[in-house]
Formats: structure tokens, C-alpha cells, sequence
């Protein structure tokens, strides 16, 4: 099965396909140059997502699943949320965000409070202009005040998955893969495609 993944960032692609396995051939917009981004307008993941996905149906014939994610921090009331890839400004890097993230971390009055985090997404399955279906997981852990780790992307240096002590950019990739906010909302696409007639 074809499925484009409504999303530029090649990591969020890479671990889509790899948890899909063989059986998907996955792509992404790197591959459609001419398709210019929506904006994300939402101010929850799932209306992002369904921007995104749609967005990108419109110029694509077959599957097309987005991807709206981020990091949501008890101790900041749920920032960075939606705004995780844009947390340090328009113009970000994933550095940039880390950097913003510990500067909040590090204020004298959250000396204190409790260092809890979830990652959150949510996808949406369209083909055509139809909406097949708007599916989330999420992952609970803690927050690090120093970055450890070089695989993954984003906030993955900063962030223990509960049960863990490794930071998802220190535990292999299949542990990742295995128990992410993203592997939970993909379990649920994947259920409700394999029980379409
Ligand atoms: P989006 O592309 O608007 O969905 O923003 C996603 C942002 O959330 C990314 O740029 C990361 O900052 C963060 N994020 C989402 N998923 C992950 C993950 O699996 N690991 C680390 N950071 C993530």
C-alpha cells in the first residue's frame, strides 16, 4: 500500500516507515517540491493535522496520513503543545527549542515543580477530500535538565519515556518505535484500515 505522510520532517517519515514495515511503501512532500506548506492555523493538534493532511490530498491521488505533534510540559501548563516545532521562534532549529525548553525548565520558580511531560499525536487519515479517520496516542515520561543522547529529533535528548532511565535519543530506535505517542496513533490507523470491508 502507498501512503504519503503530509510532513517535510524526514524523521517523523523514517520512523512511520519503519514501523510500518515492508508491506507500506511511505512518502513524504520532500518528494512533491511544488506543494507549498499550509499554515498551521490550528490551535489543537488534531485541527493541524487535518489541515496538513488535507493540504497535501488535494495534490495526491492515493493515502495520505499527517502527523501534528509535540511535547506538552506540566510545569509550563501544556507549552510547547502545538507550538513545539516553533517554540524558540519562526525560524527554529530542533537545538534552538531544546535550548528555549531548559531556559523555562530553569526558572527559579519552577525550582520545584514536578519535571512530568508527555509527547502527543495525532493523525489524520485522508484519501481524496475525505476524512477516513483522526487518531492520537501519546507517551508519558520526565524531562532531563541536560541533553543526553544522539538519535531522534526534536525534544528526544531531553525526554525518559515512564519506565525507562535512557532518553528516547539514547534507547534504540525500536524501543522508541515500540511505545511512542507516535506507534500508539499509528496502531490505530493501521486497526482501522485493517477493518475497512
Ligand atoms: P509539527 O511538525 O508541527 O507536528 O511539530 C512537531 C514538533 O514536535 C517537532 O518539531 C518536535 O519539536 C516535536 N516532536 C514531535 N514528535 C517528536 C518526537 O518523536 N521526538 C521529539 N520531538 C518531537
Amino acid at each position: 500500500m502507498q501512503l504519503l505522510v503530509a510532513t517535510h520532517n524526514t524523521h517523523k517519515t523514517s520512523e512511520i516507515q519503519a514501523m510500518l514495515g515492508a508491506a507500506f511503501a511511505v512518502s513524504d512532500l520532500t518528494a512533491l517540491p511544488d506543494l507549498t506548506p499550509p499554515e498551521e492555523t490550528g490551535t489543537t493538534f488534531e485541527e493541524n493535522a487535518r489541515i496538513k493532511a488535507l493540504a497535501a490530498s488535494a495534490h495526491f491521488p492515493g493515502w495520505v496520513l499527517s502527523d501534528d505533534s509535540g511535547l506538552e510540559v506540566d510545569a509550563l501548563h501544556g507549552a510547547p503543545g502545538v507550538y513545539s516545532a516553533r517554540y524558540a521562534g519562526p525560524l527554529a532549529t530542533d537545538a534552538d527549542n531544546r535550548a528555549r525548553l531548559l531556559r523555562e525548565l530553569a526558572h527559579p520558580q519552577l525550582q520545584n515543580a514536578p519535571r512530568t511531560a508527555r509527547f502527543r499525536c495525532v493523525m489524520c487519515l485522508v484519501r481524496g477530500p475525505q476524512v477516513e479517520g483522526v487518531f492520537s496516542g501519546a507517551v508519558e515520561g520526565s524531562l532531563i535538565d541536560h541533553e543526553r543522547g544522539s538519535g531522534g529529533f526534536g525534544y528526544d535528548a531531553l525526554f525518559v519515556p515512564e519506565g525507562h532511565t535512557q532518553t528516547f535519543a539514547e534507547l534504540p530506535g525500536s524501543v522508541k518505535n515500540a511505545l511512542s505517542h507516535r506507534a500508539r496513533a499509528l496502531a490505530r490507523v493501521l486497526d482501522h484500515l485493517q477493518a475497512r470491508p
